[in-house]
This record gives structure tokens, C-alpha cells and sequence, in this order.
């Protein structure tokens, strides 16, 4: 038998006059999207409010189960993922980046997907290249340029050919890779381009 009390918390740094927010369930890790809309009483503003006091009851449209969501201040600080040698937690952008694209791949990719992953330098810059391909059809390639910006540049108008996402340093690079190959299954094979 479980209790309120006994429900499972989520942290998650938020943007101030959030709307929405991407979660990933403690319970089946699935990742969501969720909207402030959707509570009455203190966000009837339509936003989620970051307050000491303030837990959102989030039902997992996976699982079924529920757990409680609470908004924290995204600081300045939080331009990287937190990831240290045995911990992770990635930023709410980086998850919401990751389930995007992924569905984005996907739609574009049939059967099981196998991605080369490669860094490389050049000029002087060091880049990440993720080349995804799908064994009954389709391909997608992303390239992540290293170490030119202060914050990861997330946004993607369009896939077509080549599409580069700056982002602070390699272990951003790497560890957003991580994330979008766990979404999309993929089976990484790092490339050695001497073969
Ligand atoms: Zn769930």
C-alpha cells in the first residue's frame, strides 16, 4: 500500500514563466511534455511557479503511476549538464533537444538504427560527427561543433543535409549523443575513419 507521502519527486530546473516542461518519469523513464495549463489554483496564470512550497501531482501517461514534479530556478550555472564521473543529470533542454530529434530521426529512419560516432579537428576546431543510419532504409547526420559558444545552441529548423549544433565542450557533446542514442535504440560504433 502506498500513501501520498510515498510519492516519488522530481526536480527540475525550469526557465521563470515556463509554460511547459519536458520530465522523464521516475518510474519507467519515460519522457513527456507537460503543461502548466493543465493545473488549476496557484499556476492559473498558465505558467509554473518556482516557490519553496510549490509540487505539481504529474500522472505518467506511460506507466499510469504518479510522482510529484518541483520547478526550480534554472541559474546561470546550469549552461552544462551536471555529469561527473559517477553521476549524470542532463539539462531539461538537452532532454527535450534529444526526444525532438529523435522523433524527428525516426520519422525518417525505418528498421533498427546503427549511428558512427567520430570526433574530429579541424582548423583549429574540434567537432563530434553522428552519422545515423537506418538497416531498412533512410540515413541522418548530425555534427556537433565543440567549444566556439558559452551555451549548447539546441535549435534545428531543418534536417536536410548536415545540421550542426554548437555546444560548449566535448563531454556536452558526448553526453547529449548518449541521450539521443537511448532514445532512438541505436546501435554506436566508434569510428575510426582509418579503417
Ligand atoms: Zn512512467
Amino acid at each position: 500500500m502506498s500513501s501520498d507521502s510515498d510519492l516519488m519527486e522530481v526536480v527540475s530546473a525550469i526557465e521563470p514563466g515556463s509554460t511547459s516542461v519536458w520530465l522523464e518519469c521516475p518510474h519507467c523513464s519515460a519522457d513527456a511534455q507537460h503543461q502548466a495549463s493543465a493545473y488549476k489554483g496557484p499556476s492559473d496564470s498558465g505558467v509554473f511557479v518556482i516557490a519553496p512550497t510549490v509540487t505539481y501531482g504529474v500522472t505518467c501517461d506511460a506507466c499510469g503511476k504518479a510522482f510529484y514534479f518541483r520547478p526550480k530556478a534554472l541559474t546561470n550555472t546550469s549552461l552544462l549538464s551536471d555529469v561527473g564521473p559517477s553521476w549524470c543529470k542532463f539539462l531539461p533542454d538537452v532532454n527535450r533537444w534529444a526526444a525532438e530529434l529523435a522523433a524527428l530521426a525516426r520519422a525518417d529512419m525505418q528498421g533498427e538504427i546503427e549511428a558512427l560516432v567520430w570526433p574530429y579537428r579541424l582548423g583549429g576546431d574540434e567537432y563530434l560527427s553522428v552519422d545515423m543510419k537506418g538497416v531498412e532504409g533512410g540515413d541522418l547526420s548530425i555534427t556537433f561543433g565543440v567549444g566556439g559558444v558559452e551555451s549548447t545552441e539546441y535549435d534545428f529548423d531543418n534536417l536536410a543535409g548536415n545540421t550542426c549544433f554548437n555546444v560548449p565542450d566535448m563531454t556536452e557533446a558526448l553526453s547529449m549523443t548518449v541521450v539521443l542514442m537511448e532514445k532512438l535504440s541505436a546501435t554506436v560504433v566508434l569510428h575510426n575513419r582509418q579503417r
